[in-house]
């Protein structure tokens, strides 16, 4: 076990780790940050909430030392605004008993301030790509200094479709003796074509295997046979209030998420936020906040937005709906569970969506434990339009894995050959119009 003492930082910095409350390196800031102080090149697979960003965080701030000139030297490119700002804090942080500057570009907001912070001098550069390129095309930035480059969440930077972005970025930095650092929670194809565009003989750390979620979090699911006793389901969980004490329930849609919160406003107790693309930034901003505060006990959320979010002590993640994409599942169940704080991941889980999870077993390489219902949930006979849906999107599955398969609800009119999952957005939306008349 070693102590960050061992990783020769300068006093300012052990100061500033020690008043953040680190008492010891995280698995992934052991591995990574003596490669990075020694000029190496990384690959880090890291979850968020393994201390990743303190792992590429400090090496860039004992780099950098003291702020020098007026232009940045180095670029923290994450694919959110919130992510953005959390990093920005955490060199905010780090950085306290230094004189190096940081600014936060994001878009959402109009450029003015951040061009004039540019103008009163940077060391660092914490931005989401669109941005950073809106304001180096208009001449408001010299980027030629940039010695070290970091890119958070690659992945989702890839999912995104920053690559264009990044391209152009990597075209106006200098390549020479530049240090890349990529992060990323899963190592994709698509990762890792990025890494060998943009990465020297790098060395790989790796502190979980790939997309295994974090071991402080226990998962179960219940199998939910619809979405009204999974609003009962819900209810009935939330109730205990002492050990459901800081939750975050996810849904697939805007609508679901708005839907769940009115609900949860209504009939539980404490406070309630949804957060979702819709939600203007302050707003996000706020919920997020005020939620990390503990102000907040529940907070809705759809994967765009929860990308990233660093909260601590989440007690429980709910995955109302169980995410079509599988890495969101794991991404979802990162927010619980953070450095070395315990928490649980619960899936809601009707007949169509079991295809999901048996898609997300697969990636975490495990498979997830059932609990029964709870007797007290009232279990109600599901709508003939919802179990039509569910049954279609089973049908797709089943298609899926053996085309000749003619299931009761294949579409007549679509060519046979499209495999997209048509269903699921109708689906979904359905549900929530279920929901609408019902809870509404
Ligand atoms: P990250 O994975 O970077 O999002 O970090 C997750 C959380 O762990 C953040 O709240 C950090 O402040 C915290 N953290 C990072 N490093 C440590 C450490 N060595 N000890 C305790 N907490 C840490």
């Amino acid at each position: 076990m070693s102590s960050f003492e061992d990783f020769k930082l300068n006093r300012q910095f052990l100061n500033a780790i020690e008043e953040a409350g680190y008492t010891q390196p995280t698995p992934i800031q052991e591995k990574a940050i003596p490669l990075a102080m020694a000029g190496h090149d990384l690959i880090g697979i890291a979850q968020t909430g393994t201390g990743k960003t303190a792992s590429f965080v400090l090496p860039l701030l004992m780099k950098l030392k003291y702020a020098q000139g007026k232009d940045p030297r180095a670029i923290i490119l994450a694919p959110t605004k919130e992510l953005v700002m959390q990093i920005s804090e955490n060199v905010e942080q780090l950085s306290t008993y230094t004189d190096l500057r940081h600014v936060a570009l994001y878009g959402g907001v109009g450029p003015k301030t951040q061009l004039e912070k540019i103008e009163e001098g940077v060391d660092i550069l914490v931005a989401t790509p669109g941005r950073l390129m809106d304001i180096y095309s208009r001449g408001g930035l010299v980027l030629k200094h940039v010695k070290t480059m970091v890119m958070d969440e690659a992945d989702r930077l890839m999912d995104m479709g920053f690559m264009p972005q990044i391209r152009s970025i990597l075209e106006v930095i200098p390549s020479k003796k530049r240090q890349n650092l990529l992060f990323s929670a899963t190592f994709p194809p698509k990762v890792e074509h990025l890494s060998e565009e943009f990465l020297e003989f790098p060395e790989r750390v790796e502190v979980t295997p790939q997309a295994t979620p974090v071991e402080t979090v226990k998962q179960l699911i219940y199998e939910v046979p619809n979405f009204r006793t999974k609003v009962h389901l819900l209810e009935h969980l939330l109730q205990d209030v002492e050990r459901f004490n800081r939750v975050i329930v996810f849904v697939n849609t805007r609508t679901t998420a708005d839907n769940i919160f009115k609900f949860l406003e209504r009939k539980v107790e404490g406070n309630a936020r949804v957060i979702h693309a819709n939600k203007g930034q302050n707003s996000r901003i706020n919920a997020i906040k005020e939620f990390g505060e503990g102000k907040i006990r529940l907070l809705v959320a759809t994967d765009v937005t929860a990308r990233g979010i660093d909260i601590d002590q989440v007690s429980h993640v709910i995955n109302f709906d169980v995410p079509h994409v599988y890495e969101d599942y794991v991404h979802r169940i990162g927010r619980t569970g953070r450095a070395y704080n315990v928490g649980e991941a619960i899936a809601f889980v009707n007949k169509a969506e079991k295809y999901y999870i048996e898609g997300i077993e697969e990636l975490i390489r495990m498979r997830i434990p059932v609990e029964s219902m709870p007797s007290e949930v009232p279990v109600t006979d599901t709508p003939k339009q919802e179990n039509i849906d569910m049954e279609r999107l089973i049908d797709k599955f089943k298609r899926k894995a053996d085309p000749t398969f003619k299931g009761a609800f294949h579409e007549k009119k679509k060519k046979p050959s499209s495999k997209k999952v048509q269903g699921k957005a109708g689906g979904k939306k359905r549900k929530t119009k279920h929901f609408g008349r019902r809870m509404g």
